[in-house]
């Protein structure tokens, strides 16, 4: 070993699904089947190409004002990033800093590991019970932190606020952030909960509802304090995360509110329609609040099944990781895509 290599800081990186570049039917990364919003659209075809030779906005000034409207809170409790992966990345980097582990559920996004490992933070993984479900009472004990997505994934549950609550009241001296990549898919957001609790940090993100995981947009929203911590951490890593484009065509995707409910109640009536098509060909799964599904069948090997699918051109998401090695997780495309599916899973199991 080369004396340098000590001094590196090695990781064990997060294997995002893959992104074919030929045509196939997606369904392995929660993205959205359809487009974004048509103001979104027309945004990017009329950009001012000039203002690329300037800096963007450091502050992302526009977008953080029209979320700050859509959800009736301030500029000052907004903070805006890449992706909200930018943004539980700064979360895990301004707030879990204490000697004592952090805490997150076995069977969750698996990022939260990577970056605890990169920024060298301890952390405990309670189990989720048999059906899934978060235990809450195994997030009373001493922590240095807690994040949980709502719903979780790849399990597309969705706890109740009340369970979320009396996590979050429970912690009073640690930050509880709450991932809500999934929300718009599934139920009432802990957003309201920001007031009572100045520990508690909700992230959301334009990659899945909005239709824009291309676009790198996620953000967080707390009290002014925590977002000030946020800011100083950002500020001292990179002042320019948001790129032009990105800021506009955030802008005109929170503007066109009608579009985003219709969109969202498009991917909910494909998904229950998908349920009763697996359950009619023998599969099992969580009653998925998400725009996907975690299925798995009591006949068929997950992995099998996952690779019949792939050499068909159809590919969904399989991880193989203990007490999921049974399960994929199907995300909801559009019902043609979803059609091409079960078409072929039928000929498959000779249904
Ligand atoms: N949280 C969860 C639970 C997710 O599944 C994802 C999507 N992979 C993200 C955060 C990150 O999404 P994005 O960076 O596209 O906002």
């Amino acid at each position: 070993m080369r004396e340098f290599e000590k001094n590196i800081r090695k990781v064990e990186p997060y294997v995002p699904g893959e992104q074919p570049q030929q045509k196939v039917i997606k369904l392995n990364t929660n993205e959205n089947p359809y487009p974004p919003a048509p103001g979104v659209v027309k945004a990017l075809k009329e950009m001012n190409t000039d203002r690329l030779r300037l800096y963007p906005d450091p502050s992302s000034g526009a977008l953080t004002k029209e979320l700050s409207e859509f959800y009736h809170v301030d500029t000052s409790q907004v903070f805006v990033g890449v992706g909200s992966d930018d943004v539980l990345s700064m979360c895990f980097l301004t707030f879990f800093n204490s000697e004592k582990p952090v805490i997150f559920p076995d069977i969750t996004y698996s990022f939260y590991k990577v970056w605890a490992d990169l920024y060298r933070i301890p952390y405990e993984c309670p189990r989720l019970d048999e059906n899934f479900r978060l235990v809450k009472e195994d997030y009373y004990r001493e922590n240095g932190g807690v994040i949980f997505p709502n719903p979780n994934a790849p399990t597309a549950l969705y706890e109740e606020l009340s369970v979320v609550e009396d996590i979050i009241s429970h912690n009073r001296d640690v930050i509880v952030i709450v991932d809500e990549a999934y929300i718009d898919f599934a139920g009432r957001s802990a957003l309201k909960l920001i007031e009572k609790y100045d520990n508690l940090i909700v992230v959301q993100t334009f990659s899945k509802a909005r239709s824009m995981a291309g676009m790198r947009i996620g953000y967080a929203i707390s009290n002014p304090t925590l977002i000030k911590y946020l800011n100083d951490a950002k500020y001292s890593f990179n002042s320019y995360t948001m790129n032009q484009a990105a800021q506009l065509c955030g802008v005109e995707a929170v503007r066109d509110k009608a579009y985003f409910e219709e969109n969202i109640r498009k991917i909910i009536e494909v998904r229950e329609w998908a349920k009763g098509e697996l359950r009619e060909l023998g599969f099992r799964f969580t009653d998925s609040k998400a725009n996907f599904i975690f299925a798995t069948h009591p006949d068929y090997d997950a992995k099998e099944l996952f690779e019949a699918l792939k050499a068909e051109g159809i590919y969904v998401r399989f991880w193989g990781s203990e007490r999921i090695e049974q399960y994929m997780r199907i995300t909801v495309g559009t019902k043609e895509e979803m059609k091409a599916m079960f078409s072929f899973l039928r000929k498959y199991m000779s249904i």
